[in-house]
C-alpha cells in the first residue's frame, strides 16, 4: 500500500512497510511528514479500494486525480478482476488488516479463493519482498493457508510482480529482518532508503561519510589515487551522494531564510524570467490551419506508455494497439549505489 502508516495508533518502526528498509538498515525510521510521492501513493491507493469496492465516493476520488493517474487505476482494477475470475474480492479495510508477529498492516485487496493479494504501488519498482513476506504470513494465518501469492500492482509502470512463499518461508524472511532490529548491536548503514530516514540528518553513519569526504579540501588529498582504486571509488562516491543529500536540504533551508528576509552570507536569491508557452487548446485552435503534420513533428514523440494509455482511453479494445510501432531508444547508462546486502 502507498505510503500510509499502518495499523494505526502509534506509529512505530517496525511495521510491514518498513521491513524492505529495515532490511538494508536496521536503524531506519520513516519520516512522520508524508512527502508528496506518498501522499499520491495514499490517494491512488484509496481510489483502488473505492473502484474495486464501486462505493459512492469513487467518482468524487477520480476528480482529484489526473487523468493518467485514473488510467494507471483502472489497469490495477482491471489485472485484480482479471486474476481473481469469478472469486469473491475482499477490498474493505477493515477485511484486509492483518496481523503477524505483533505487526499490523493492511493489505489492498484479497481473494481468499485463491489465496492471493494484492498490493498497488506507485513511481518505481523497488524491492518489496520483505513486506509482502509479512503480508502473506499474516493472511495465511487468517485464511488457514500454507502457502500464499503475492501480486505488486506497479500502476505507473503497467508491471506486476508476484511472489509466492510457503509458510517456512515467509518467517524466515519476517524473522531476519525482526531479529536485526531488535539487535542491541544494530549499526545504521547508509543507503538508498536515507533520504526518506527520520534520522537523515543526526545520523552517525551518515555524518562519518560526510566527515571522510570534506577532506577532499585537504591540500594532502589525492584525487589521482582515489579514483585509481575501485574501492576507493567507490567509498569516496557514496560519501559524496550523502553530501549532496546534505546540500540539498541546506539550499531550501537558505531559500526560506533569504525569501524571508534573513541573510546567507555569500548568497543571494535570483529570479529568472520563466519561460514562454502557447498551451495546447491554443495549438488545437491552428492546427488546421498549421497543418497537423507541423505542429506533431513540433511535439516530437510521445512515450510508449502515455500512447498506449491514450489508445486504451480512446479505442479501448475495438482496435488491438500497434505493438509493432513502438520503437526503442538508445539504452542509456547511468550511475547506481546499491544496497550492501543487494551486491
Ligand atoms: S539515515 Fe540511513 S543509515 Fe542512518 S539510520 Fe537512516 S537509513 Fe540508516
Amino acid at each position: 500500500m502507498g505510503g500510509r502508516s499502518e495499523g494505526g495508533g502509534q506509529v512505530s518502526a517496525l511495521r510491514p512497510s518498513n521491513l524492505p528498509k529495515l532490511a538494508v538498515c536496521p536503524c531506519y525510521e520513516s519520516n512522520p511528514v508524508a512527502g508528496p510521492a506518498a501522499e499520491r501513493g495514499t490517494l491512488l491507493d484509496t481510489a483502488f479500494r473505492a473502484e474495486l469496492l464501486q462505493t459512492d465516493d469513487r467518482h468524487e476520488l477520480e476528480d482529484k486525480l489526473t487523468s493518467e493517474e485514473v488510467a494507471a487505476v483502472s489497469w490495477a482494477v482491471s489485472m485484480v478482476r482479471a486474476m481473481a475470475g469469478r472469486e469473491r474480492v475482499l477490498a474493505r479495510e477493515d477485511d484486509c488488516r492483518l496481523q503477524v508477529l505483533d505487526l499490523n498492516g493492511t493489505a489492498d485487496a484479497i481473494v481468499p479463493g485463491r489465496l492471493m493479494h494484492f498490493d498497488l504501488k506507485t513511481g518505481l519498482r523497488r524491492n518489496y519482498r520483505e513486506q509482502m513476506a509479512a503480508y502473506a504470513l499474516g493472511l495465511m494465518g487468517a485464511h488457514f493457508a500454507s502457502e500464499w501469492t503475492c501480486h505488486l500492482l506497479f500502476c505507473d509502470l503497467r508491471e506486476i510482480e508476484t511472489f509466492r512463499f510457503t509458510y517456512d518461508e515467509a518467517h524466515a524472511v519476517v524473522d531476519e529482518v525482526v531479529r536485526a532490529f531488535h539487535d542491541p548491536r544494530k549499526k545504521p548503514v547508509t543507503c538508498e532508503y536515507c533520504g526518506w530516514c527520520a534520522k537523515a540528518e543526526t545520523c552517525p553513519a551518515r555524518r562519518e561519510l560526510v566527515a571522510e569526504t570534506l577532506p577532499v579540501a585537504d591540500p594532502g588529498f589525492d584525487f589521482e589515487a582515489v579514483i585509481a582504486d575501485p574501492d576507493r571509488l567507490g567509498q569516496f562516491l557514496k560519501a559524496c551522494a550523502v553530501v549532496d543529500d546534505f546540500r540539498e536540504r541546506a539550499k531550501k533551508v537558505a531559500i526560506e531564510q533569504l525569501k524571508t528576509g534573513g541573510e546567507v552570507p555569500g548568497w543571494r536569491l535570483v529570479t529568472r524570467k520563466g519561460n514562454e508557452f502557447v498551451n495546447s487548446e491554443t495549438v488545437g485552435q491552428h492546427i488546421e490551419e498549421i497543418g497537423f503534420g507541423p505542429v506533431l513533428s513540433a511535439y516530437g514523440n510521445m512515450t510508449a506508455n502515455k500512447f498506449r494509455r491514450l489508445w486504451e482511453e480512446h479505442l479501448g479494445s475495438s482496435k488491438p494497439f500497434p505493438e509493432e510501432a513502438v520503437k526503442h531508444a538508445a539504452p542509456s547508462t547511468y550511475l547506481k549505489q546499491t544496497n550492501p546486502k543487494t551486491k
